[in-house]
């Protein structure tokens, strides 16, 4: 089969690989329905993290499962499955606690913008449908394992509660997700920080009911006087930047929480700048599933579109193009039709 290949800065390529077999007992191998590009497959795109050896891409997927190994009981061929771009054996203490992002087994998906992909420790990681879903469904099916599962972990991690004040720094693709995610928490009043007309417009349309386009000192002064200068109670930072984290920090009101995506790149924490700031922080990769069978079930109800955030549609042959059209920032999120 072909699949997506990263031989380093700029250089995809979609090349013949070995087709995925089962290669431990807690496997699977499924057959995508459809696979896309992550804003963080760009951070080795751009070259700034280091492609030592060409890297099979894809961690976000969702499709049928054609094999099993010989331990997996929870999922079997046939079934149509939604996994976490996180692999997790749903069982260790910090599975239990709903970390599943730091569990004791923890691996890292890989080769998913293919036609086929191998998931390790399937029965911790996949949860299967109760049924095929519609074909409309899968943009949103496959948004749920990782960029709307990872906005919705800024949301649960900014402990955003109904009736709160929140903001949302960043309008890429998952802090749209976080703005949908803080609007199905209920959140009362939901602040966006963009520049885009047509991600402000996507922002609207997921639930934001106000627009920041200041950046920096101007954007934490113009949250403040949005909220009578007191500051958000909940802050999802969804891009990973000393400025966004900043902005985040002091968007929030004083016992406030920030709810922190976005993988830090150069960010630096100051001891006795934290201790008087008293505010909330967790963050991290997201524990998405924890959050799968709830948020598949959103979508399955048809209560909420997140599949809306790829706005672009192409063949995975296509796929370096994908990849250029989000660098360029032509598109939002690529998804990748197999
Ligand atoms: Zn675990």
């Amino acid at each position: 089969m072909r699949a997506t290949m990263l031989y380093g800065k700029g250089d995809v390529r979609f090349e013949d690989v070995a087709e995925p077999t089962i290669q431990k007992p807690t496997d699977a191998v499924i057959r995508l329905a459809a696979s896309c590009v992550c804003g963080s497959d760009l951070w080795p795109y751009r070259g700034l993290q280091p492609v030592d050896q060409p890297q099979a891409m894809g961690h976000e997927y969702c499709g049928v499962v054609e094999a099993v190994g010989d331990d997996v009981t929870s999922v079997k061929p046939g079934d149509f499955v939604v996994g976490s771009f996180v692999l997790s054996d749903n069982t260790c203490p910090h599975c239990n606690h709903g970390f599943q992002s730091s569990c004791q087994q923890r691996e890292f998906m890989t080769g998913a913008q293919a036609p086929i992909a191998r998931v390790p420790l399937a029965d911790g990681t996949l949860v299967a449908l109760p049924a095929q879903p519609d074909e409309d469904l899968i943009p949103s099916l496959l948004a749920v394992s990782d960029v709307y599962g990872t906005g919705y972990f800024a949301a649960d991690a900014a402990g955003v509660k109904p009736g709160m004040t929140v903001a949302v720094v960043g309008d890429g693709a998952v802090g749209l997700m976080a703005v949908l995610s803080a609007k199905q928490m209920g959140a009362d009043r939901i602040i966006a920080m963009s520049r885009h007309k047509s991600r402000q417009d996507l922002a609207l349309e997921f639930g934001a009911t106000d627009i920041v386009t200041e950046r920096g000192e101007e954007g934490i002064a113009k949250i403040l006087e949005l909220t009578d200068g007191v500051g958000a109670d909940a802050v999802m930072e969804c891009v990973g930047t000393e400025t966004s984290m900043k902005q985040a920090m002091y968007g929030a009101r004083p016992g406030g929480s920030i709810g922190f995506v976005g993988v830090p790149h150069g960010v630096t924490f100051d001891g006795q700048e934290l201790f008087f700031a008293q505010r909330k922080l967790l963050g991290g990769p997201a524990p998405v599933r924890r959050f799968l069978p709830d948020l598949i079930d959103q979508v399955l109800r048809r209560e909420i579109n997140p599949g809306k955030v790829f706005d672009l549609h192409i063949p995975l042959e296509d796929v370096a193009e994908g990849y250029r059209a989000m660098d360029e920032r032509r598109a939002i999120k690529t998804l990748l039709r197999v």
